[in-house]
């Protein structure tokens, strides 16, 4: 074989095929640049027309985009007969995408958001909002996704069981509480005359953060009181108080926090707390402390942040979203500012300050107590007394925080000694008063629940408690690893 003529005869074959190549190439750019033309003109036609329908989609770009898309994928389809066809499809095509994709999101993001109220074991909730949807193929039986996670959440929902099987009463739930906490050791425990009391009857910030941690370890879940014992309708129409139907996963133990107090008074002033509630960067309560050299900073100081961000942290430990209960006196203003003083340069200021801090409060899952105006041993005092301070703290405390239906004793000392019903004209003007919830102090839980109020004893998690009565705490914590080491020893 001659190696020219392998090189010769392919040369002819190859210019022929270039020659065709080339009339073909012509004539196909030529169509292309005919239908080119053509679609560019009536797309553009389509565009005004959008424009003048729909101005608000074009201010964002979003139909510019689309009639760019459009045109690559003409250009896919050119052989097409049906020109004006092409153009109307695909555009049918992307508003159905464009709804889907759309409703997509909307369902994801409901989804997310019964899931996180199906960790806080609000399953009816949960359930309730998936089928509030409507989409444009109807109602929430039309989608697939949410019906497999409204079937999700009735599934775990079939699991649950009363209080947990923890208890078999809700008289049976422990309701502890603390004081303000101590955010400073040496400042608190600086052997001056209040560092006993704060020995006696303070946390600190350390053992609280232990204490909810080894709760949540062992399945304790914050409730509201108003959950354990809400208002019942009877069948006859009668409406009473009785016990309310928690369902939590098995083992689950329900229990309700409360903090007393709160109004950072003027003793503590340099003792390494807190001296107020602010509403932080991110919309959502925290403390302010001031320093050595008079400057404030803002931090987790106290029980509403460290709270808040432990529960943020484990959702689960919180039932349908309760924190804590704050109970307030009067008589040096709320929650740090004090209102109590019309004379202050800051008065209407602060009125408004607490106003805005309490709605925060009360959004993130708090709620307030009355701890009475002047903290008085209710008991002792007589009916006058009890009258001419419950409606001060009407009058001072509760336009800024909004009504409560709780009062917490001052030092624990219930109204009356009675173990049957409330009997004193105390009693009466308290209800009339609005008041149906009433917390005592007892070392073990104890809760009688009456047609017409509730009544509760707490549990206080002082240092008393830690240090003088700790067999009181034992079916709670383990206390060699709670207590603070920078405590100091039993001093009283
Ligand atoms: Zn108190």
């Amino acid at each position: 074989m001659n190696k020219n003529d392998n090189k010769d005869k392919p040369k002819k074959i190859k210019s022929n095929k270039f020659a065709w190549i080339i009339i073909i190439e012509i004539v196909v750019i030529s169509l292309l640049f005919i239908s080119y033309r053509y679609i560019i003109l009536d797309v553009k036609d389509k565009e005004n027309e959008q424009t003048q329908e729909n101005p608000q989609e074009n201010e964002d770009g979003k139909n510019t985009e689309d009639s760019d898309n459009q045109i690559d994928d003409e250009n896919d389809n050119k052989n097409d007969d049906d020109e004006e066809a092409e153009v109307e499809e695909p555009q049918d095509q992307i508003d159905h995408e464009d709804v889907a994709n759309k409703e997509d999101k909307e369902q994801q993001d409901l989804i997310a958001q019964a899931n996180r109220l199906a960790l806080g074991y609000d399953y009816d909730g949960a359930i309730e909002l998936l089928k509030s949807y409507e989409g444009s193929n109807g109602d929430y039986t039309s989608y697939e996704k949410l019906k497999t996670a409204i079937e999700g959440f009735e599934t775990t929902k079939s699991t649950l069981v009363l209080y947990g099987g923890s208890y078999t009463s809700v008289a049976q739930f422990s309701h502890i509480f603390f004081h303000s906490l101590i955010a400073d050791n040496a400042k608190a425990f600086d052997e001056d005359y209040d560092s006993k009391g704060y020995n006696m009857y303070m946390t600190t910030v350390t053992e609280f953060k232990n204490m909810m941690q080894q709760l949540y370890d062992a399945g304790y879940v914050l409730v509201s009181m108003h959950d354990i014992a809400p208002i019942i309708t009877k069948e006859d129409g009668t409406q009473v108080y009785g016990e309310g139907k928690i369902y939590l996963p098995e083992g689950k133990k329900p229990f309700v926090l409360s903090q007393d107090d709160v109004n950072y008074y003027d003793y503590m002033d340099g003792d390494g707390f807190a001296s107020r509630i602010v509403i932080g960067e991110d919309g959502k309560p925290t403390c302010e402390m001031i320093l050595e050299d008079g400057s404030k900073v803002n931090g987790d100081f106290d029980m509403v942040p460290i709270l808040d961000k432990f529960v943020d942290e484990h959702p689960d430990f919180s039932y349908h979203g309760a924190k804590g209960i704050l109970a307030l006196t009067g008589y040096e203003g709320a929650l740090g500012y004090r209102t109590d003083d019309p004379t202050s340069s800051t008065f209407e200021q602060d009125k408004e300050a607490v106003k805005a801090v309490a709605k925060a409060l009360i959004e993130d899952g708090w709620e307030f107590a009355c701890h009475t105006w002047g903290h008085k041993n209710m008991q002792e005092k007589p009916y006058e007394f009890v009258v001419r301070d419950t409606n001060r703290w009407l009058e001072e405390v509760a336009p800024l925080i909004g009504p409560t239906d709780i009062l917490i004793f001052p030092y624990g000392i219930d109204i009356e000694t009675t173990l049957g019903h409330y009997n004193s004209d105390k009693y009466t003007f308290l209800k009339k008063s609005g008041f149906n919830y009433y917390c005592g102090v007892y070392k073990d839980p104890w809760m009688q629940i009456k047609d017409d109020y509730v009544r509760m004893t707490r549990r206080p998690l002082d240092g008393q408690a830690m240090l003088q009565f700790p067999e009181r705490l034992k079916d709670l914590f383990d206390l060699n690893t709670v207590i603070d080491p920078e405590r100091p020893a039993k001093n009283w």
